[in-house]
Parts: structure tokens; C-alpha cells; sequence
């Protein structure tokens, strides 16, 4: 059975679906691994990398011939043209809301598996790509930021005199804002965070930070140990604690995500005018539309004030080489419970949870469930 990974062609994107040490674990499940040439090209990956751990160099062609293919963004029209009728495509595919593109994948009879709904169980967690993912971003985050701000993060008592440590705000606890909090105190930042899940000050506190969290905000998590939306009072109360907090922040990152919804706005105009000169705010968040008002997908945005507002997009792809090798090893994870191991071939057990959860397009139709009941 043949496997193709190509060159991704979205601009911009460095990420590679495989590496040199998943081709070799791939080859031992009995694949032929082609590689595209250059694919690799933006995570610092060279071509004889993968040639020496056992693939075969390949250009974008090769994808027809393929039983599997192992991709990061959802398949473009150009590329679904060229697969073959019932090959197993993974990918990040980002499915809710680009509908239009998951029938045209059915329509293709590629049989598709968004990575991004795989459960947060634990036999899954080395398949969790949001979690891989999320904690480089979370980390870039803090990088973005400190380059972004004039002064030093940590505090330098010098012979020519003390430089004050940066104030870090991260807003949201998961697991992107577990990693900022925990590399924003690497760098000697003295770091606050908030979350409406309680159970995330135990965690922010064990990193070293300090919980900013109001009584009059009830523990908010939600299904699955998501968040839930805040009613309104909640919200209320959520904004009068953050607005006296935030003026004295230096460098703020959000980080907020409720499943299935918007971006919960955390962080409003006056917030930022409140903020002095200088300061920055990395909105993690702005690809799903955003913790805070005035952040702009793709852009740094300087405020009348003198706030920097960052809202880089795909956050982990600019730290690509990284991100590239861990995203390899979750498909690798989940594609090895799709063979047979014995017969060195493909099984799938369409009733597997994982399967079913993560499942999208097969025999020509959309059938991932959430996506069937948005279209009757
Ligand atoms: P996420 O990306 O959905 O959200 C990021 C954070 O934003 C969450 O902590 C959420 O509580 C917080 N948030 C939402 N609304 C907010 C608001 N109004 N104000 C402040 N914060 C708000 O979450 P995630 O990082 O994917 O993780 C969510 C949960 O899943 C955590 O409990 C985490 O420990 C858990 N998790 C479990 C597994 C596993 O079991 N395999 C893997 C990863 C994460």
C-alpha cells in the first residue's frame, strides 16, 4: 500500500504531515512512503532526510497512486482532483462552517478524517493534534509578544540601575495558556491568569502564576471539561475584574475558545485604551474571531494608544519545524489504529470511537454526524 505526503500549498503553511522518524514507523507498518519533493522544505526538513529513513521522493502527481494521504490543511479542489477514489486522507480540516468543502471531498470519494475532532480520552491523547499544536502556539505566543515589547521581560538589577519585570496577563488556562504562563515565567515575567473553569487555578498556580478569578463568577466548565458561555452577569462580572486588572498589565495573551461558538470578547476598546504606551496583546484567538476588540487576523495593529495588538494566524506554523514533528507523530498514532498489523494492511473499524468521531466523507457522502444534522 502506498502513502503520499505532500507539499502543502496553502501560502504560508511550513508545516509537513510527516518526518523522518514517522517514515520509518510508517514503512514498518508496511507502507511505501512517497514524499513530495520539498515538503519538508518549511520545517527545516530536507529531501535526503527522508530518502535515508526509507521514502521515496515523489512530485504532486504521485498523490493519484495513493492508498493514504497524510496532509496538515483539508485538501484544496486542485488536490481532491488528483486523489484517487476511496483513499483515507488526514488532515487538520477544519470543517465546521467551510461545509461547502467537506461535500466537495464526499463528491471527490476520499474518505476523510478531521484530526481535530479526535476525543480527549486518554487512548487517544498522542493522536490530540489541539493539544500538540496549541502548546507551540501558546509558546510563540510569548515569543511574539517579547519581541513585540520595547522593554525587558525579566527584572535586571544592574550597576546602571533596575529594570522593573514585565506584568504578563494570560486570559484562559487551557492548554495553550498553561504553556504562555509557564514561558512568560521562564523569561522572568511575573505572570497573572484567569479561567472560568476552577479547576484551572490549581494549575496556574503550580506553574507559579497567580489565579485572577471573582466569587461572583460560578465555575463554568462546561461538557467534556470544555468552558461553557458566561451569561450575561457572569460576563458582567468577568469584564469589572479583568478592566482594573488589565491597566496594569504590560503584555496580555488570550487564549479563550468555547467549543462550537465565537470567541468569547474578553478584552473591549476602552480595555485596550486603558493600557499605557508600549504595552502588547497577543489575541491567540483571532482566527475564531477573536478575544479582543480591535485585533486584526494576520496583522499587528498599534493602537491610538500605543498598544500593540498581535493577531498573527497559525500561530504553531511559525514555530513549523517543531510543530511539524510533533503533528507527524499524532497521525502516525491514529493511522497505526487503521492497519492490521499482522497483514500489514489497511482496517478500518468504522465503529471505533475514534473513527466515528473524527470520520467526515466516505462512499461519496458527508457523514460525519455534526455535519449531517447542520444540513437537514
Ligand atoms: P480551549 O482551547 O477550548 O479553550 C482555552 C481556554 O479558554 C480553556 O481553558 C477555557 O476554559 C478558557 N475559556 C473559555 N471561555 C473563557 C472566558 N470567558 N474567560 C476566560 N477563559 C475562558 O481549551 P483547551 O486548551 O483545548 O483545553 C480545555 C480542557 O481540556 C482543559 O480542561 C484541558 O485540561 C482539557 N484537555 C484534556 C485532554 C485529554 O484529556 N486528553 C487534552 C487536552 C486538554
Amino acid at each position: 500500500q502506498t502513502l503520499f505526503v505532500p507539499r502543502e500549498v496553502l501560502e504560508g503553511e511550513g508545516r509537513v504531515a510527516a518526518s523522518p522518524d514517522t517514515v520509518k514507523r510508517l514503512l514498518g507498518l508496511g507502507f511505501e512512503v512517497i514524499v513530495e519533493a520539498g515538503a519538508g522544505a518549511g520545517s527545516r526538513l530536507a529531501d535526503a532526510e527522508f530518502e535515508k529513513a526509507g521514502a521515496r521522493l515523489g512530485k504532486a502527481g504521485d498523490a493519484g497512486g495513493a492508498d493514504v494521504i497524510l496532509k496538515v490543511r483539508r485538501p484544496t479542489r486542485e488536490e481532491l482532483a488528483g486523489y484517487r477514489k476511496g483513499a483515507l486522507v488526514l488532515a487538520m480540516m477544519d470543517p465546521f462552517g467551510h461545509e461547502g468543502e467537506v461535500a466537495a471531498m464526499a463528491r471527490a470519494g476520499v474518505v476523510g478524517f478531521a484530526m481535530e475532532l479526535m476525543p480527549r480520552i486518554t487512548r487517544a491523547q498522542s493522536m490530540d493534534v489541539l493539544s500538540s499544536q496549541a502548546n507551540l502556539a501558546g509558546y510563540r505566543a510569548v515569543i511574539d509578544a517579547a519581541a513585540e515589547y520595547d522593554r525587558a521581560l525579566p527584572m535586571m538589577m544592574t550597576a546602571a540601575g533596575t529594570v522593573p519585570a514585565a506584568k504578563v496577563f494570560v486570559m484562559g488556562a487551557g492548554v495553550a495558556g498553561l504553556q504562555a504562563i509557564a514561558t512568560a515565567r521562564r523569561l522572568g515575567a511575573v505572570v497573572t491568569a484567569t479561567d472560568v473553569r476552577a479547576a484551572a487555578g490549581e494549575q496556574v498556580a503550580s506553574l507559579g502564576a497567580k489565579f485572577v478569578m471573582t466569587d461572583a463568577l460560578k465555575d463554568a466548565s462546561g461538557e467534556g471539561g470544555y468552558a461553557r458561555e458566561l451569561t450575561e452577569e457572569e460576563k458582567r462580572a468577568q469584564a469589572e475584574l479583568i478592566a482594573g486588572h488589565i491597566a496594569k498589565q504590560d503584555i496580555v495573551i488570550t487564549t479563550a475558545l468555547i467549543p462550537g461558538r465565537p470567541a468569547p470578547r474578553l478584552v473591549t476598546a476602552p480595555m485596550v485604551a486603558s493600557m499605557r504606551a508600549g504595552s502588547v496583546i497577543v489575541d491567540l484567538a483571532v482566527e475564531r474571531g477573536g478575544n479582543v476588540e480591535g485585533a486584526q487576523a494576520g496583522s499587528v495593529v498599534v493602537t491610538d494608544n500605543g498598544v500593540k495588538i498581535v493577531g498573527h494566524v497559525n500561530v504553531a506554523g511559525r514555530v513549523a519545524a517543531s510543530a511539524s514533528l510533533l503533528y507527524a507523530r499524532n497521525l502516525f498514532a491514529f493511522l497505526e489504529t487503521l492497519v492490521d498489523k499482522e497483514k500489514k494492511q489497511l482496517a478500518v473499524d468504522w465503529e471505533d470511537e475514534l473513527v466515528k468521531a473524527t470520520l467526515l466523507t466516505r462512499d461519496g457522502a458527508v457523514v460525519h454526524p455534526r455535519l449531517v444534522e447542520a444540513a437537514a
